[in-house]
């Protein structure tokens, strides 16, 4: 071990990057220093809602015993980084111990975005991120009780199914005309919302939070709607997107992209040779990547980098992603987002309103670009091979099995 990487946050992606590392370095050149702020192994953030369910901390732990008993690698837990000088490459925890590297890996991932409402900072409006939140929600949860969710995005309904599970009621509320608006298409929505009444989840989309307001004890008692609607809520959770956790941009005088996060090349460099940066903390040729799959690309293509490995440059025109939402999967594969001309052609399949998928066909040649789905059942897995590709006879059949 004649070089020292440090890994700047234990999360999912610097824990794959960590764990990847570990199994390429065949050579043992590499000691690993893992500078994490919670104070426990990085765990399944995918999986944090079965916390809720029952499942305990060891349960969703990502870090093996075989991980954590390698001699390679020192994982210091609850030792944030606070600044780091480049020139000497050296960084300095908050408790001002200062550790030399070769090589530094940021995966500082993100925060909670909270919209600025009055009452926002009332007892009893949390965010959904860590176990430390969901405790907290935990013990305030009342069966029978309401609750708001601030966004009807991916993590807006993950806490909003949550709270049901707790035996609250959940409202949404969402500023887009529908639920999943980063990723579904009105349609593909529809198939969310009727299971979203199904479950009891109470939807308000096309309008925001524009009020919380506390009763006699300080805590949440109510909250109003921009379209004037008040709501009986004891609770309040912030969903409502999420900003990268680029602090250490300006001790570290690296820049930053456009919408934060740290700006890096298609291979997750920095401006420094010794500095990368992945998961959602990178700003990968000026855009942050809000879930794990974009992450565990970067964190191999960055282990392949330091390993002397041909490494793959990060591809942003795919943005698949798979999710199962209150029950109903969600899949998009290939391009969804077609900003400017010429636009594609769309091929719309719905059966009733249980099923939905569309697809997008370049003009000219009429191969796949890229879909959407929201449907119960069925892999979506050869989906992706469809791209690039003259649609196939049994189109509608593989799209809606
Ligand atoms: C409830 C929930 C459900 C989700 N469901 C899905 C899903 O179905 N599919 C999907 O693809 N994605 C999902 N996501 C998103 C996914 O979890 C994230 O994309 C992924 O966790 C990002 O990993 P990361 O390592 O970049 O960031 P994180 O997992 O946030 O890890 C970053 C870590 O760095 C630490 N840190 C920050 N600053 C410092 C510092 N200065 N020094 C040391 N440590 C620091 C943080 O405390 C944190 O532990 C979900 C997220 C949540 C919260």
């Amino acid at each position: 071990m004649t070089r020292t990487l440090v890994v700047a946050g234990h999360g999912m992606i610097g824990h794959r990057f960590a764990d990847r590392l570990r199994a390429l370095d065949t050579a043992r050149d590499w000691r690993i220093v893992i500078l994490a702020e919670e104070p426990h192994p990085a765990y399944d953030r995918l999986a944090l809602s079965t916390y809720l369910g029952g499942r305990s901390r060891d349960d969703l732990t990502l870090a093996g015993r075989d991980f954590l008993a390698d001699p390679r690698v020192e994982l210091r837990l609850a030792t944030p980084v606070a600044r780091a000088d480049r020139t000497v490459r050296v960084v300095v925890t908050q408790g001002g111990d200062r550790i030399r590297y070769d090589a530094l890996v940021l995966a500082t991932g993100s925060r909670p975005f909270v919209p600025p409402v009055p009452g926002r900072d009332l007892t009893h409006c949390f965010v959904y991120r860590t176990f430390e939140d969901l405790d907290a929600i935990r013990r305030v949860a009342r069966p029978g009780g309401q609750g708001l969710v601030v966004g009807g995005g991916l993590l807006g309904l993950e806490a909003a199914y949550a709270l049901s599970r707790l035996g609250v009621r959940p409202h949404v509320v969402e500023t887009a005309p529908h639920l999943m608006p980063a990723q579904l298409d009105p349609g593909a929505a529809e198939v969310l919302h009727r299971r979203a009444d199904e479950l009891g989840l109470r939807l308000h989309c096309g309008t925001g939070v524009a009020h919380v307001h506390a009763g006699p004890d300080g805590a949440v008692r109510a909250a109003t709607l921009g379209d004037g609607t008040t709501l009986d809520v004891d609770l309040v959770v912030f969903a409502a997107g999420i900003r990268p956790r680029d602090e250490l941009a300006k001790p570290l005088d690296l820049a930053r992209g456009e919408r934060g996060g740290f700006l890096v090349d298609a291979l997750c460099r920095t401006a420094d040779p010794r500095v990368w940066a992945i998961g959602e903390c990178a700003a990968v040729l000026g855009r942050c990547h809000g879930l794990a799959a974009p992450g565990y690309a970067m964190a191999d293509s960055v282990a392949a980098q330091l390993t002397g490995r041909d490494a793959q440059p990060f591809d942003r025109t795919d943005d698949a992603t798979t999710l199962k939402l209150l029950g109903v999967h969600v899949a998009t594969f290939g391009a969804t987002v077609h900003p400017g001309d010429p636009r594609p052609v769309e091929v719309t399949f719905a059966d009733g309103i249980a099923r939905y998928a569309k697809v997008f066909l370049r003009p000219d040649t009429g191969t796949v670009l890229g879909g959407i789905l929201a449907r119960d059942t069925g892999s979506t897995s050869p989906l992706r091979s469809l791209v690039g590709r003259p649609p196939p006879a049994d189109l509608e059949r593989l799209l809606l099995p």
